[in-house]
């Protein structure tokens, strides 16, 4: 299997080695055909996304995706959402779970979020009155809410949670309400809703009452950052783009200018990605291995910085691979 591999900039670059790393560890089959895309790539190239790199994408099994930085240039498009958005990648996927102890225990929940419409759009239009367009529409929605459910089927997840702001935007968010609870008629599942203002705050307050959220494109931004608090920070959560075609696994976090080159970035997330991309592809065996020796090492007080460990980000990686290895 060819996979792309995109490490962009900053800690992507970092993390996704150790990604690598762990996948090699584990004697997957996969050639890995390495692409460019970020801000150090317009540096070298004059692009943010060559075209190149979209057409390794395309070719590939599945995408491995550090994370780049943004350029507030004028002429800055975004790769991430040129790649969400040409490639009909409508689902984003983030798992939010309790790895180890240094966070709120029993978390297990799952934020997929609608990820081609509503302010992603980028149209925006004035001066000093300046409106930007929240699209959505019934077909990415259904989309996405059907995705939300058979996620929650396949994955024997308990409750499903339609977040929205339908007090305020009744046509947009009403409507995907209203859809919401039209596709629950069509199955066995518990299905409930929630403002998003309300649920930032449960988020905090009772998280059990979360299993699965299906939710809009900001919300989803917002609302899985904020959960990622919970489980120890944005370093813990990894995610998924999935289209109909083409699937591209990456952390949560960005390209954290802050630690970048420090060596201290914490790679579980992209580690995680990488074990999403596997069962994606049907080695479930393997990436129930990474999640165990993640667990394992966090058990036994390996920790980055970021939750005052002291382990940078090689060393944890080892300590993850040593795991593995006694696992396999
Ligand atoms: P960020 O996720 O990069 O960092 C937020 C905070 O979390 C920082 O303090 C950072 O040090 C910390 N952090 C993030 N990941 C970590 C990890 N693995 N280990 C330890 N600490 C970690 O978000 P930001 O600072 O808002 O954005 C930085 C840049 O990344 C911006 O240019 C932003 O646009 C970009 N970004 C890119 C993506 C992407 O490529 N998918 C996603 C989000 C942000």
């Amino acid at each position: 299997m060819k996979i792309c591999v995109i490490a962009g900039d900053g800690i992507g670059v970092e993390v996704t080695g150790s990604c690598l790393d762990v996948l090699k560890t584990l004697h997957c089959d996969f050639d890995f055909v390495f692409a460019d895309a970020g801000l150090g790539c317009y540096r070298k190239h004059g692009t943010y996304l060559p075209e190149d790199t979209v057409e390794k994408i395309k070719t590939c099994s599945a995408t491995l995706f550090g994370a780049v930085t943004t350029d507030y240039s004028n002429d800055y498009k975004s790769p991430v959402l040129t790649m969400r958005k040409n490639l009909g990648l409508y689902a984003n996927l983030r798992i939010i779970k309790s790895l180890h102890s240094r966070c709120m225990k029993n978390m297990d929940i799952v934020v997929v979020r609608e990820n081609t419409e509503g302010i992603y759009v980028q149209r925006e239009r004035g001066k000093n009155r300046v409106i930007a367009e929240n699209v959505v529409s019934k077909k990415a929605s259904e989309r996405i809410i059907k995705f939300g459910f058979e996620y929650a089927r396949i994955n024997k997840r308990k409750k499903i949670t339609c977040v929205h702001k339908a007090n305020v935007l009744k046509k947009s968010d009403g409507m995907f309400r209203r859809i919401f609870y039209e596709i629950a008629d069509g199955y066995n599942i518990n299905a409930d809703d929630c403002l998003v203002d309300a649920c930032a705050m449960h988020l905090i307050k009772n998280p059990e009452k979360f299993d699965v959220i299906v939710t809009m494109n900001l919300y989803g931004d917002i609302l899985s950052d904020e959960a990622a608090a919970l489980v120890g920070g944005l370093g813990f959560v990894p995610g998924a783009n999935i289209g109909e075609d083409y699937m591209i696994f990456e952390p949560a976090h960005g390209s954290a200018p802050d630690i970048a080159g420090k060596g201290i970035a914490n790679p579980t997330a992209m580690i995680m990605s990488g074990g999403m991309m596997l069962e994606y592809l049907g080695m479930n065996k393997e990436s129930n291995i990474i999640e165990k020796a993640l667990r394992n090492v966090f058990e036994k007080g390996v920790f980055t910085p970021d939750v005052n460990g002291k382990h940078g980000t090689k060393r944890f990686t080892k300590e993850v691979i040593g795991e593995i290895k006694q696992l396999i």
